[in-house]
């Protein structure tokens, strides 16, 4: 087993030890006598440093336990003929180290004022890179009990209570009333002890006084399948995480010119603006389309018995081009319309009044096959698309003059 330094002092970041196995496959790896790197586990992730071996520093990527017990570190980079009884330096990266610690504290705290306001037990705890959650055993979680629960959270981190580790027996532990039945079927158990706050049996690597948390923010919480999940950032990750929230507000804030505490209200106007100025366009658009459509029917003659009105514009999406050919093919009992756009998208959309003789989705599909594009409809009404507008002109009027000698 690997002696874990950790266990005993979270602030020692540099220490000596000896090389007991050395691996290369699948990649380069190291197991010393002792160590004060953390190994991922308990939701907690790996510390990161180095191993120095005489004039050769190593990153240390990675950090795992293994079943019996032994600390592996992977390096970044291969050992060459490193031999076990070598003495090495383990260097930790201090502000990674730190970071985990005041989120994992910060975590013990968050968890037993959750348990103490609420009798909401924490079932499980994750640490990501930029935040952190627990996951609460509870039907329901209110705004309200968040915050009560960040409140207490950040009392119990001024009175910058001491956090203190030691070691017991199974059977002792029975008597000290832990938050939650230890994890393990070890026969001694670590305890992290918050004096008169919070009492668990944790591996983890902790601060000595609360004061060190820092603080706790409380952030989104949502229901999961066994309960609520919480998340939170603790310490300078919180610093960091308002800085980040505070520049996103700011600019937000710009684009409204006005403080920042005023940004809902202004994007609730907007949207609303947004929503009346779409409905007014629409309207205009119909208003528009039924005065165009008017105008064409009056200035086209009919010939067999029916108007044929061909029509290319270069400016209307599909929807202007559809509306318009409703309003010709309604406003007229004898009318077919053939009106394409060619851009912002070229289209196309063939109408004829209700119970004319052509069908106008077949029609489409021939044009569609033609033009290499895609398309289709009903024997009245039918759109389509194609990539490119070049011919679309040229096929309008031979279609036009076979619906003119098909009478
Ligand atoms: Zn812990």
């Amino acid at each position: 087993m690997t002696d874990r330094l950790y266990y005993r002092d979270s602030f020692l970041y540099d220490f000596d030890a000896e090389v007991r196995e050395v691996s290369e496959t699948p990649r380069p790896a190291i197991i010393l006598d002792r160590t004060a790197f953390y190994p991922t586990s308990g939701g907690q992730v790996s510390d990161a440093g180095s191993i120095t071996v005489g004039s050769d520093q190593f990153n240390v990527t990675e950090v795992a336990d293994t079943e019996d017990g032994r600390v592996v570190h992977y390096l970044e980079a291969p050992l060459k003929d490193l031999q076990p009884g070598t003495r090495v330096r383990g260097q930790i990266d201090a502000t990674r180290r730190r970071d985990h610690m005041q989120q994992h504290s910060g975590q013990h705290v968050l968890s037993s004022a959750f348990v103490r306001l609420f009798g909401m037990a924490t079932v499980s705890f994750h640490m990501a890179d930029d935040y952190c959650s627990i996951d609460l055993d509870t039907p329901t979680l209110k705004k309200e009990q968040i915050e009560a629960a960040e409140r207490l959270a950040n009392e119990i981190i001024l009175e910058n209570r001491p956090v203190e580790v030691r070691f017991v027996t199974r059977e002792e532990a029975g008597t000290l009333g832990l938050r939650k039945p230890p994890a393990t079927d070890r026969d001694e158990l670590r305890i992290i002890d918050i004096r008169d706050v919070d009492i668990s049996a944790c591996g983890g690597t902790h601060v000595n006084q609360t004061g060190q948390i820092g603080c706790i923010l409380l952030r989104k919480f949502e229901k999961v399948r066994q309960g609520w999940r919480v998340e939170f950032v603790a310490g300078q990750r919180a610093v960091a995480t308002a800085r980040r929230d505070f520049t996103t507000l700011t600019e937000s804030a710009a684009l409204f010119s006005a403080h920042i505490y005023d940004v809902p209200q202004q994007a609730r106007k907007s949207l609303d603006e947004i929503r009346s100025l779409r409905k007014q366009s629409e309207q205009s658009q119909e208003e528009l389309a039924a005065a165009q459509a008017a105008a064409l029917l009056a200035e086209t003659a009919e010939q067999n018995g029916r108007k044929l009105i061909v029509r290319t514009f270069a400016d209307r999406d599909l929807n202007a081009i559809k509306l318009l050919a409703q309003k010709l093919t309604r406003l007229s009992s004898n009318t077919v319309a053939l009106i394409a756009t060619t851009s912002p998208q070229p289209a196309l959309v063939f109408a004829q009044s209700a119970g004319r003789p052509f069908d106008m989705g077949l029609l489409m599909k021939d044009t569609m096959a033609k033009l290499g594009g895609r398309g289709g409809g009903s024997k009245d009404m039918a759109q389509g698309g194609v990539s490119n507008a070049d011919n679309i002109n040229a096929l309008l009027a031979q279609i036009a003059d076979e619906l003119r000698s098909n009478s």
